[in-house]
């Protein structure tokens, strides 16, 4: 290993700035958290030379101004009784998704439907029973090549013809979790919340004695005029060619969201302290990324990359994107179908001294789908891939606090960026060009 990428991985003020980070707390995009973590480190890049600029990308911002959910008790006919008074049945605790749709007043009333994992197949075995169903789903570990993500199960509930939708956490005693439904301004869609493992055994078990209705109460606000910053730190070299490192500044409110993703954004301030001396020259530019509204179905980024110019998106020739880079001491690089990131991976980890393991499929998880969406090379790094029992599955959670995250994890990744982002500032330009080949 070079001495440099050695000491980078030392960096004296790597855990201060993880502590500072996620003192601003979950950073919910809208909530003023992510904009604060923001400013705060893009003073943190000043101070490591370069340029440094933010700008702001509209986004469809939204904010929960109440949610409730009853299992409501008796039979059918006392069930609508009861709803009618608002006072018959048990609160269980929910937490909508993001851009949820709204209840109608006095709330959404109906039958629950257990579609136990909610894959596909459970959705087929249903049938037409779905239609008028509010369905019961399970949240599934996010990182791994067979789960099905939160956002398909909803878009298979609204196409079923389902009228709510509940996903479980699958975890027990631990709480909520957060998402986004993915729904777009006044664009269709149901209401739709997390529950916790505790309230999804209820509903089920009221579900298999055949009398489970629930009332959910979702009432959102639409925020017409939200904003996401995009923080940018730019180190140019000998040619107009970028290798970008990127991060999303943005979580959610139920923890500290320090796996997802103070473990990424602390990583890119590291890497870029390292890198910053080398960009010479005798190398391409460097560029720092660091987005906002990324939990929100990825708009920032995608905001960001669609106002640039056709000229400016063909200087971006590789992202290395960081995303929950600690929890657990596995490192995968998700390549999106780029298949010659898997040699570059492998050089990357040979350099650096940290095995890193590599998949190739496109998983659309994070800001690299937007720029592979461009035809840009992109890769996540992540820890704790198909390691559902890896402190990772904190992610989402009130367990996503500092204490679940280990300094060594967070030093490993700092050199494997390093690494990665020093063989992509010296590749050749023909070596860089070559890697935008696509099997997908
Ligand atoms: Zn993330």
């Amino acid at each position: 290993m070079s001495d440099w990428i050695a000491r980078a991985g030392q960096d004296p003020a790597l855990m201060n700035d993880f502590a500072t980070l996620c003192g601003f707390g979950g950073r919910l995009a809208g909530s003023g958290q992510e904009d604060a973590a923001m400013d705060w480190a893009l003073e943190r890049l000043r101070e490591t030379g370069g340029t440094v600029s933010r700008v702001n990308v509209p986004y469809d911002g939204w904010r929960c101004l109440d949610a409730r959910l009853q299992l409501l008790q008796g039979d059918a006919a006392g069930v609508m009784a009861g709803a009618a008074a608002g006072d018959s049945g048990a609160a269980l605790a929910c937490k909508p998704l993001l851009r949820s749709l709204s209840t109608p007043e006095g709330g959404l009333v109906g039958e629950v439907l257990d579609l136990g994992i909610g894959r596909l197949d459970d959705f087929d075995r249903a049938g037409d029973t779905v239609r008028g169903k509010i369905v019961l789903v399970r949240h599934e570990y996010p990182f791994s090549p067979t789960h099905m993500h939160r956002r398909r199960k909803y878009d298979l509930a609204v196409a079923r013809g389902a009228i709510g939708f509940l996903i479980a956490n699958p975890l027990p005693d631990k709480g909520l979790l957060s998402g986004s439904s993915g729904r777009a301004r006044g664009g269709p869609g149901i209401p739709a919340a997390y529950i916790d493992f505790e309230a999804g055994e209820r509903i089920a078990a009221a579900c298999a004695a055949g009398r489970a209705r629930v009332r959910l109460v979702i009432d959102g606000e639409e925020l017409p005029d939200a904003l996401a910053g995009v923080g940018i730190l730019d180190l140019p070299g000998r040619t107009d060619d970028r290798i970008v490192i990127s991060a999303h500044m943005d979580g959610h409110d139920l923890g500290q969201s320090a796996l997802d993703n103070a473990t990424g954004v602390v990583v890119a301030l590291a890497a870029a302290r390292a890198l910053a001396p080398r960009v010479s020259d005798r190398t391409h530019g460097l560029r720092i990324c660091f987005f906002s509204a990324e939990e929100w179905a990825l708009a920032g980024s995608a905001r960001y990359l669609g106002g640039l110019s056709v000229e400016e998106l063909g200087h971006l020739k590789l992202d290395i994107n960081l995303d929950t880079v600690a929890g657990d001491d596995s490192l995968t690089a998700l390549i999106s179908d780029f298949p010659e990131l898997e040699g570059f991976v492998a050089n990357s980890a040979a350099l650096s001294g940290v095995p890193v393991a590599t998949y190739l499929p496109l998983m659309p998880n994070s800001d690299h789908a937007n720029f592979a969406a461009h035809g840009i090379p992109a890769m996540r790094l992540l820890a704790g891939f198909d390691r559902p029992d890896s402190r990772v599955n904190n992610i989402l959670s009130p367990g996503d606090v500092p204490s679940v995250v280990r300094e060594a994890e967070l030093r490993q990744s700092v050199k494997v960026t390093c690494a990665m982002a020093w063989q992509g500032l010296t590749m050749s330009g023909p070596e860089l060009d070559a890697m935008q080949r696509r099997t997908a």
